[in-house]
């Protein structure tokens, strides 16, 4: 029987055309049309003025929070449960990392549990679109604007989604997505950063490319980066971007798909609830299996497993891994999501059938 695996890039567009282009021409680094032509089309797609692409995901947080000047002693706060990188790129900058639990219907960063976290050392809000759901925008934006904060939208796995008809990536002063290869679209690798500051802008164009003057070849203004992004990345990801309403919509029909098996099965799991102002982009469905189920969340992923379904844990919140391990930080909401939480397959190759064929397996290990 085949596998299935949680995730499948689709190239169904002009990737093979670009990418011939790019060893026909030579233009292969970080010069050539795709790489220009990437940021504008992705600028225009999230409503921004600006974007700069870069090499990936993680250094596209590290030029935010550069370009914003964040640096030693300065915090930033952020849900515990997130993709590592969130808080690695602040502790590239010598910040800290500073996290705040989940809400229980969401998973995203609870509003309510902002302020009391916020200090004289308070520079930034990181909220991130956990699983393709924009984060509680406005009120973070209250927050932020209130106790004068930068507001950084982690955006890495929901590009497309819609927060009160808007798009992610413009809700903030600056925004950072990803492109790796399990990502609403990929590049392989790959990362971009949208923002509607022109000095922002100018700031991270010079340190993600060595610092290297506009003006002057060869003449350096700071000590720059090499995060660049090359026009082979760029020509997968133009031509990726070119079919995103594909993409998402097959999204949709997956999640459409989950809703339609599970029903009924509101005892046994929670699914992340979407709310009516928002239109996530489905990165991945998760099941949080209920606290009376006796089987350990890992017992069911190797039972699912042995029916040749690839399943993954929910991610494991911040504080409770060795670089960021607190002991003194009780986060129940994110604990308990990431301690009974199941990420289930989710691409635009899934059938129903396929579908069908997990939602029944998961039933059956779930009440055997
Ligand atoms: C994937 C991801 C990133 C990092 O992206 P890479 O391109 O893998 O470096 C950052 N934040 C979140 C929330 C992610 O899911």
């Amino acid at each position: 029987m085949k596998r299935i695996n949680m995730a499948e890039p689709v190239f169904n567009g002009r990737e093979k055309q670009y990418l011939n282009e790019c060893i026909d021409t030579g233009w292969v680094s970080a010069n050539g049309r795709f790489v220009h032509e990437f940021e504008e089309k992705f600028a225009d797609f999230c409503g921004t003025k600006y974007a700069v692409s870069c090499s990936n995901g993680t250094v596209s947080l590290h030029l935010c929070l550069m370009g914003l000047g964040i640096g030693l002693k300065d915090e930033v706060i952020m849900p515990a449960l997130t993709y590592i990188a969130t808080a690695n790129s602040v502790k590239y900058c010598g910040a800290k990392p500073v996290f705040v639990d989940s809400e229980p219907g969401t998973f995203n960063i609870d509003p309510s549990k902002i302020e009391e976290k916020i200090t004289e050392h308070t520079k930034a809000i990181m909220p991130v679109h956990l699983y393709g759901l924009s984060a509680d925008m406005d009120e973070i934006n209250r927050i932020a604007k209130k106790h004068h904060l930068y507001v950084i939208e982690d955006a890495a796995e929901a590009h497309g989604a819609l927060y009160k008809g808007k798009k992610v990536g413009s809700l903030g002063e600056v925004a950072s997505f990803s492109f790796f290869g399990n990502k609403i679209i990929t590049a392989g690798e790959g990362g971009m950063v949208t923002t509607n500051s022109e000095e922002l802008y100018k700031k991270m164009k010079l340190l993600k490319g060595q610092g290297v003057s506009s003006k002057r070849r060869y003449w350096h203004e700071i000590v720059g980066y090499n995060y660049r992004m090359t026009n082979m990345q760029a020509a997968v990801g133009l031509a990726q971007l070119e079919q995103i309403d594909w993409h998402i919509s097959q999204r949709k029909r997956v999640a459409d798909l989950y809703q339609k098996y599970l029903k009924g099965t509101e005892s046994l799991f929670q699914m992340q609830s979407v709310p009516a102002d928002c239109k996530s982009v489905y990165w991945m469905n998760n099941v949080i299996l209920s606290e009376h189920i006796k089987k350990s969340r890992d017992t069911v992923m190797e039972q699912m497993e042995q029916c040749s379904i690839e399943m993954r844990p929910v991610f494991y919140p911040m504080h409770i891994m060795p670089p960021y391990y607190d002991r003194t930080l009780s986060m129940p909401v994110a604990e308990g999501i990431a301690e009974r939480g199941i990420s289930l397959p989710s691409h635009a190759l899934l059938s129903e059938e396929d579908i069908a064929y997990i939602c029944e397996c998961l039933i059956r290990i779930v009440t055997k």
